[in-house]
């Protein structure tokens, strides 16, 4: 695998190689709520797992950080002042989005999604004081990740832009998006097309290059 996105040009818009550009798969959705992807230095520097950029570039209202310790970041810092902010972290006082609106303060959202390994995800919380004094969000669903690639750790992990979906639907439950169903069943395109342009890269490691250009410009 290594060879095929080793040493090729990257495109600064989606992450990926240019040979397998995803740009031009994303919906570009409009929310209230704002979304903070952050990101582990070692994992910006993948190119086939994080779907942290994915989600960034489908969100007109996010923005992406990476770093470790957030503690003096003065944006992030700016974004936690100006809104009721939760981070997605199921622990046992999380509160719910699946049974509770979360909807309690004039001041919009701000759902904050640590897009790293469990280790570095955990690296960024206990360096970072102002997110680790944010309230815990977590949701429950019966979704299963479409990441076969990706060893799960377990069934129940989902990648950061299928958690992302499950977090805009259960917003659109309580009333707080108003997203519309065509741009939510839009919303994973990049990523089912990245897992299909990894499944056929695997398959067929020497022709695939050109057929999923042709695959895509007859979108
Ligand atoms: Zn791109």
């Amino acid at each position: 695998m290594k060879t095929y996105y080793g040493n090729r040009e990257k495109c600064y818009e989606c992450y990926r190689p240019k040979s397998s550009c995803m740009c031009g798969y994303f919906e570009h959705i409009n929310t209230d709520t704002k979304f903070v992807v952050l990101m582990h230095p070692k994992e910006f520097k993948k190119v086939k797992n994080n779907t942290g950029h994915f989600t960034h570039k489908s969100l007109r209202n996010s923005e992406l950080f990476i770093g470790i310790d957030f503690s003096n970041h003065k944006r992030i810092n700016d974004i936690i002042e100006r809104h009721d902010s939760y981070i997605l972290f199921p622990s046992d006082d999380a509160l719910n989005l699946t049974h509770v609106n979360p909807k309690k303060s004039e001041k919009p959202l701000a759902i904050f999604i640590i897009d790293s390994t469990w280790a570095c995800t955990k690296k960024i919380f206990t360096q970072s004081e102002n997110l680790s004094s944010l309230k815990h969000m977590s949701f429950t669903t019966d979704r299963v990740s479409e990441y076969e690639i990706k060893v799960q750790p377990d069934d129940a992990y989902l990648s950061t832009i299928e958690s992302t979906l499950v977090v805009l639907e259960l917003l659109n439950k309580h009333q707080i998006e108003v997203i519309e169903d065509n741009l939510l069943s839009g919303f994973l395109r990049p990523f089912k097309k990245m897992i299909e342009y990894q499944k056929n890269l695997i398959a067929n490691p020497q022709s695939h290059a050109v057929r999923f250009k042709k695959h895509k410009t007859s979108k």
